[in-house]
């Protein structure tokens, strides 16, 4: 277990208002379930495909058509509450939410309002070495998504595309726990981060695979206490929802924004009314979508079409003893077993691809040696070249070869930086490439002898001068390196320098 100091809520005190304000944020992340077919239905899930390419009839809501839950989605739902410590509920149900809307054909969204599958659970954010914070989850529902209307394509028309109908989401629900800007990109990170381990979501924020609801409220000191200690939703100040945002820079920006908006206001001693807002990114501030008069009465019922969801404990079980070893337990170990830092292990785990490949080096090497290979000349280049770890031109196997290289005392570290070089450009096993490249640390003390003798006896005037200054014996080590063409290990150089100096 990872040893970690939670804080207190640190909350984000506003600057330049009038009096101190607190930020209170809670939000609802829809993070798409990773499953090859729909929630109801077995049309693909595949992202980019033609329009309407991947449309049941059930999906396109042809009359007579029912839906069949997918069970692999509900084991998704489930496998990602057992991932954030939550209850998980034997029997929840489906409910219509109705509105109409093009890119939805049946005029309503099947969603979990009453009884969703998932209950209570939680989620630890990382707010820096050692340091977290405990964010409760509310819940988890699983429900459809709606397709796509399109409206740049035809200056006449629009276009619907019902590939994304159907398609099943998990709505994660926070409570208001989170207290500032940063705090709300570290959960959806820490979030992201657990649900791509756990396979249960892509996380690709960018195809909006996950995407968050921002709720923002402001009050005044010792509120949220006094709200902590009672639940009661009334200590706090009314809230904004912000819509839809796809980005962890934009969720900062707009939270911002929204607090410093809601903050004007109150000082000038109006009130805030609820409302559904969108952040203008180009603009940096968000507009009034809905308000909460305005908001559509869904007339949630159960849905007529589907039986309530009954799972089996044994079930949920056989989910339980499958779930793969999460980040910050993946962390532990790193920091345990490799003695890393918290900071390495942390950017070693960020994503598990990553993980996996720097295990696969420094299994049976030194793990801190292993861990600033992969960081520092591997990340960096790739992060340079902006490739992903699958692109990578070298290999575990190939990096681990050179580190066994050096480990050896075979190469200096930089001959295995240029080592590092060929293997990216061209490829190979790199002790052949060592070997035929002539890459050899000389570690015969003969051969280095003989040169530190060469140049001793050719520098009499440089001997004086190290002679009466110790520190300029770095000279001769410099050109006894430069004489053996880089491959003496300066350690042995060194020390053989100071020992024939008489230093
Ligand atoms: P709705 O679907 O109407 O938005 P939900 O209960 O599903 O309502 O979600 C409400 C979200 O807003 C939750 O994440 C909750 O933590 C958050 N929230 C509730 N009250 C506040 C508040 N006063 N300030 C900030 N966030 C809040
Ligand atoms: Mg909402």
């Amino acid at each position: 277990m990872l040893d970690l100091t939670f804080t207190a809520p640190q909350p984000k005190v506003i600057s330049g208002a009038k009096a101190e304000w607190e930020l209170v944020i809670g939000l609802e992340v829809h993070a798409q379930v990773a499953s090859n077919a729909k929630l109801f239905s077995g049309a693909s899930t595949t992202f980019g495909a033609e329009p309407n390419a991947n449309v049941a009839f059930v999906d396109a809501a042809m009359p007579g058509m029912l839906p069949v839950v997918n069970e692999f989605c509900v084991a998704q739902a489930v496998r990602t509450g057992l991932g954030l410590k939550a209850q998980i509920n034997l029997r929840s149900a489906f409910d219509r939410k109705n509105y109409f809307y093009p890119d939805l054909p049946q005029g309503y969204q099947i969603s979990q309002l009453y009884h969703p599958i998932v209950g209570e659970g939680e989620v630890i954010v990382d707010m820096g070495p050692g340091v977290a914070r405990r964010v409760r989850i509310e819940r988890i529902h699983l429900e459809q998504d709606a397709g796509k209307s399109i409206h740049d394509m035809d200056p006449n028309m629009s276009f619907v595309d019902l590939n994304r109908t159907g398609v099943a989401l998990m709505e994660i629900v926070s409570r208001p726990d989170i207290r500032g800007p940063e705090e709300a990109a570290a959960y959806v990170a820490k979030l992201r981060q657990i649900l791509r381990y756990l396979g249960t979501c892509d996380g690709n924020m960018q195809n909006g695979n996950l995407r968050a609801d921002v709720n923002v409220s402001v009050c005044k000191p010792g509120a949220y206490e006094r709200y902590q200690e009672t639940q009661d939703f009334s200590h706090l100040g009314t809230r904004c929802e912000i819509k839809n945002m796809n980005s962890l820079r934009f969720i900062q920006a707009a939270i911002d924004y929204e607090a410093r908006r809601q903050i004007a206001i109150l000082e000038d001693g109006g009130s805030i009314v609820q409302e559904t807002r969108l952040y203008d990114p180009d603009k940096g501030e968000t507009r009034s979508m809905r308000s909460k008069e305005e908001a559509h009465d869904y007339r949630y019922f159960p849905d007529p079409d589907l039986l309530p969801l009954e799972i089996e404990q044994a079930w949920v079980d056989d989910i339980a003893a499958t779930m793969p070893e999460l980040p910050d337990a993946r962390k532990a170990r790193y920091m345990g077993d490799f003695g890393l830092t918290d900071y390495d292990a942390s950017v070693l785990t960020a994503e598990k691809e990553n993980a996996v490949f720097f295990e696969a080096v420094a299994m049976g090497r030194d793990g801190k040696t292993a861990a600033n290979w992969v960081i520092n000349e591997l990340f960096g280049r790739l992060n340079k070249e902006s490739l992903g770890i699958a692109e990578s031109p070298l290999s575990a196997a190939q990096l681990g070869g050179v580190l066994d290289l050096i480990g050896s005392g075979e190469i200096s570290g930089k001959m295995a930086k240029d080592l590092f070089e060929i293997l990216w450009t061209e490829g190979g096993d790199p002790a052949d490439i060592a070997a035929a490249r002539g890459m050899k640390q000389v570690t015969d003390t003969g051969a280095i002898e003989a040169a530190v003798d060469e140049i001793i006896a050719a520098n009499p005037a440089q001997v004086e001068k190290a002679r009466a200054n110790a520190k300029l014996a770095g000279w001769f080590t410099g050109q006894v390196l430069k004489a053996t063409g880089g491959k003496a290990n300066p350690a042995v150089v060194n020390e053989m320098v100071a020992r024939k100096l008489g230093l």
